[in-house]
């Protein structure tokens, strides 16, 4: 197939039949969308419907506050479809988002790390009330997010499957992923059990303050407008030791290179397989590892050996 956009490469992603202990699970690789994430869906999607509808015009700049691959899927469609594009960013995000998206063409506005991604939408927020030129994506409110996932993700999950699910298991960033898929699913069999993922001790669907965790791109440290924690059935918290040893885990048994809210994703998958071996499990590989060199994921290496190197 030949493309004319690189926006036209999004979705219709391989899902993997992954044996997890005795059970097989379905992981859909999200990782291989174009720039490399789940959220090419949802920038996709919503700068596609925005230059149609007239509301992103020639010469505004796109404007989001990330956890950083929703603003690298949007330096990627901005880069695209020629706008510039402002992200506002937690400083703990990894230095490789940052680099991404500065390659991409995108400007990077670094918020400070206690406040979590809460303090990037603030500053975006204040930034805005004096800019009408910005185009706001806001993906924690639009429920253009919510539909990526309902008309792609989720339709694409149960088409993969044949409807073969009782479980979704998916960590909650901007939730749209969950709300999306969730819904998809639960129109099509309204017993599927929804189990969110949630970094130990920062679940703010169990009410927990901001903290700081590994698990980027899920526990953002507030409640996004768009989830409605009455669609979940189960909260499963998953800590960065857990998600950082499924993250490596798929790499050495599977050959599969994924970041660590994928391994949490997973953690959570065998434990809910563990207690209900007869549910047929369903979750996301939200992206890959490369985004982490500079993380925990990588720290302690221990399989290089040097031999008659020649430099320090
Ligand atoms: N994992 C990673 C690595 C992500 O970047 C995101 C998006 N922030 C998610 C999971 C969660 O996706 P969603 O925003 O749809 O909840």
């Amino acid at each position: 197939m030949i493309f004319d956009n690189v926006l036209k490469c999004v979705g219709n992603t391989p899902c993997l039949a992954l044996k997890l202990g005795k059970n097989l699970i379905h992981a859909k690789a999200e990782f291989m969308n174009p720039s490399g994430s789940v959220k090419d869906r949802v920038a996709a999607r919503i700068i596609d419907l925005a230059i149609n509808d007239g509301s992103l015009r020639p010469g505004m700049c796109i404007a989001e506050a990330s956890s950083g691959n929703m603003g690298i899927s949007l330096a990627m469609a901005g880069a695209a479809c020629g706008y510039d594009v402002t992200i506002y960013m937690c400083e703990t995000a990894s230095v490789e988002r940052r680099n991404i998206m500065r390659m991409l063409g995108a400007n990077v506005i670094l918020t400070p790390a206690h406040q979590s991604v809460g303090g990037a939408v603030e500053a975006l927020r204040v930034d805005a009330a004096s800019d009408p030129n910005l185009f706001l994506v806001n993906q924690f409110g639009n429920k253009e997010n919510i539909l990526a996932h309902y008309n792609g993700t989720g339709k694409e999950i149960w088409e993969d499957t044949g409807g073969n699910i009782d479980c979704f298991i998916n960590g909650i960033g901007s939730g749209g992923t969950m709300m999306g898929v969730g819904t998809y699913l639960r129109e099509r069999n309204p017993d599927i059990r929804l189990i969110a993922v949630e970094p130990k001790g920062a679940a703010s669907l169990l009410g927990h303050k901001p903290k700081l965790h590994s698990i980027e791109g899920i526990g953002d440290g507030f409640l996004p407008d768009i989830v409605k924690p009455e669609y979940i059935d189960a909260i499963q918290e998953i800590s960065d030791a857990q998600a950082i040893e499924y993250a490596r885990k798929l790499a050495r048994d599977k050959g599969i290179f994924i970041g660590m809210s994928a391994g949490a994703n997973l953690a959570a998958a065998e434990i809910v397989m563990n207690e209900h071996p007869d549910w047929r499990i369903a979750t996301i590989l939200p992206d890959r590892a490369e985004r982490y060199f500079s993380t925990q994921l990588f720290a302690g290496q221990p399989n290089i050996v040097s031999k008659g190197r020649t430099a320090a």
